[in-house]
């Protein structure tokens, strides 16, 4: 992502490309990029102290053309209109690739939840639903955590949700709950996990062995963490090196990814894990090796570095990690790049499980949930790699046109275009 630009122009951008390469006609084109529906909320909360505060929030429905809306509310304080219309975009196409059948939405709320106490988070959570839930439901529009919300937050929403609905039981309305109130077994790690599903496709179509391949992780938060135990203990990686906002560690030999998960929790941060060297957050990026997961934030491979990324796969856990120039470039090198809404679906289908689970209120063990997740990954990447081979693309590429394929075919036979 382009730092300073309009997050929701940058997917238009996106769209129009793959529309350009579908040939989609005008009128299509012009449906496809817009939100469906949006709601501007304004939510008068009691604080502590007895005043009265107002935040403002947002719920965007972009598309619900292959089912109900699905995506996550955000509270952050710089939270705009315009980001959630992006983010509802993006979840449209990824429900799409993962051919799950889902739509598109995203939530937001501008507050800095560090900032109130429990009390307060707990009524803000709830009046956010008081005046967004007339638009949600199992079979409209199913929220989930996201930047600053959690599983807690979903439990207080689901709550306000039914208290409104007379007290029916409607668990499906929201996902990522927690496991004692309708969540789902297997949700935790669903990211990384498919990430690694995802990446072991890729090896095995481009020759690789994963046993004993070398692998960064940029990012040691909740899906670093993850991807590093994964990666380890499903594809025999040997982690090499790995980051946070503290700095960078690598060891050539490899770390054990339970030690270093350990340290991270216990210290806050992976630099000093013991026997590891510093090495800049930059320089992880271009160090020699197989598998490079990329888990932290936006914008991190660009035209600048690019040239100089030397991993042979690239799996975008993070949102937005590499740029349109960064693509071209890497495409051309021959670097495999996973695209972001691919590579980190893993988290919207085991939301999908979740929300089966609830509906026929019957849970599944956590065996079953990490198969169907296995096998949904897999086919969506090979569908995704035999389009990029077939059209001479890249995969972000052809991800896109799988996706806004399949958005455009169902909004044509339900017949609004
Ligand atoms: P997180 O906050 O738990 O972790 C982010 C990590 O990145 C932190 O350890 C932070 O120190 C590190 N970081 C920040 N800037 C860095 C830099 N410049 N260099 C190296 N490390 C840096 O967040 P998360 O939940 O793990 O999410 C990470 C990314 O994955 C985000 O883009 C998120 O949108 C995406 N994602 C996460 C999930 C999920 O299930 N957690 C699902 C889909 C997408």
């Amino acid at each position: 992502m382009t730092a300073g630009a309009n997050p929701f122009q940058m997917a238009q951008q996106q769209f129009g490309a793959a529309a350009d390469r579908l040939g989609l006609d005008a009128s299509m084109r012009e449906f496809l990029r817009w939100p469906l529906r949006e709601l501007h909320v304004t939510l008068p909360v009691r604080m502590d102290d007895g005043r009265t505060q107002v935040f403002h929030g947002f719920r965007v429905q972009y598309n619900d053309a292959r089912g109900p809306c699905k995506g996550g509310i955000r509270f952050h304080p710089d939270e705009t209109i315009d980001t959630v219309r992006a983010l509802a975009a993006w979840m449209t196409w990824k429900t799409a690739v993962v051919d799950i059948p889902l739509g598109g939405g995203k939530g937001g709320v501008i507050c800095n939840p560090k900032a109130i106490t429990e009390g307060e988070l707990e009524r803000l959570s709830r009046a956010y639903v008081r005046q967004v839930g007339r638009m949600l439901g199992d079979d409209l529009d199913v929220p989930a955590p996201d930047v600053y919300t959690t599983p807690q937050i979903m439990a207080w929403m689901m709550d306000e949700y039914e208290m409104m609905h007379g007290g029916h039981h409607r668990p499906g309305m929201i996902t990522g709950k927690p496991v004692a109130v309708g969540g789902s077994l297997g949700r935790g790690d669903a990211t990384a996990r498919g990430g690694c599903h995802i990446v072991r496709e890729a090896a095995a179509a481009l020759g690789i062995e994963t046993q004993g391949a070398t692998a960064a992780i940029q990012g040691f938060g909740n899906a670093g963490q993850y991807a590093a135990l994964l990666a380890h203990e499903l594809l025999g990686c040997k982690i090499i090196a790995a980051s946070d906002t503290s700095g960078g560690i690598v060891h050539k030999a490899g770390m054990a990814p339970d030690a270093l998960v350990k340290h991270k929790l216990s210290t806050g941060a992976v630099s000093g894990f013991p026997g590891a060297e510093a090495i800049s957050n930059e320089a992880l990026l271009e160090l020699p090796m197989d598998i490079l997961f990329l888990a932290a934030l936006e914008n991190v491979v660009t035209g600048a570095n690019a040239p100089r990324i030397r991993a042979k796969i690239s799996c975008e856990l993070a949102n937005g990690p590499q740029t349109p120039e960064a693509d071209v470039i890497l495409h051309k090198k021959g670097v495999f790049f996973i695209p972001d809404f691919l590579a980190n679906a893993g988290g919207v289908t085991a939301s999908y499980f979740e929300m089966v689970q609830n509906l026929t209120s019957y849970y599944w063990t956590v065996e079953r949930a990490n198969e169907e997740l296995d096998a949904r990954m897999t086919a969506a990447f090979r569908g995704v790699h035999k389009c990029a081979q077939a059209e001479k693309v890249d995969m972000r590429t052809a991800a896109y046109m799988i996706a806004v394929q399949r958005v455009a075919e169902a909004v044509r036979l339900r017949g609004w275009v």
